[in-house]
């Protein structure tokens, strides 16, 4: 048995009922090197595969440990995340369907013989890569920068915040 970094299923061999894998990946395996965190370790995913005649779903979880420096203290830090995620899989994506609004629906080539989930795990790893990363000293109250680090927070937090008065005035001068 050959273990594979890369997240990909040979559905000729993938058996009815459900076929449990595990990947250790590397953040290059996954396309995630311009990712602006450090990923210490692997990136571990178990995804359970249930093949029902032609259906076919995915379940799993993915761990990954991320090093970042902490959004009010900037000391370095390092943080355990997991993000867990359900596919449905279907062939022969019908014309004129987007099939974008629903992440959860992956459409396969009619005579896809490989199913890879890389793409897929990625977007949700990165979904679950926290934006403001705080250190156990804030969490707790005791960081020493807290009150300067709190300010231009809430700064920070007003200009990317979309003011509600401002769309009523877009939708006066539109009319
Ligand atoms: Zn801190």
């Amino acid at each position: 048995m050959t273990t594979v970094s890369v997240l990909t299923i040979d559905l000729n061999e993938l058996e009815e009922g459900g076929t449990t894998f595990t990947w250790n990946s590397s953040a290059e395996d996954l396309d995630l090197s311009d990712a602006e965190v450090e990923f210490s370790g692997p990136i571990r995913t178990v995804a359970t595969l249930h093949r029902l005649a032609d259906t076919l779903s995915a379940q799993g979880q993915t761990t990954y440990t991320i090093g970042v420096s902490c959004a009010r203290c900037d000391e370095p830090i390092e943080l355990s995340c997991y993000t867990t995620f359900h596919f449905v899989f279907q062939k022969d994506k019908p014309k004129g369907v987007e099939g974008d609004e629903d992440e959860t629906l992956v459409w396969l080539d009619v005579d896809a013989d490989e199913l890879d989930l890389g793409k897929e795990v990625r977007d949700y790893v990165l979904l679950e890569i926290p934006m403001n990363p705080v250190c156990k000293e804030y969490e707790s109250g005791t960081c020493p920068n807290l009150v300067d680090v709190e300010k231009a927070e809430s700064e920070a937090s007003d200009r990317g915040k979309a003011d509600p008065r401002w769309d009523a005035l877009k939708a006066l001068k539109n009319t």
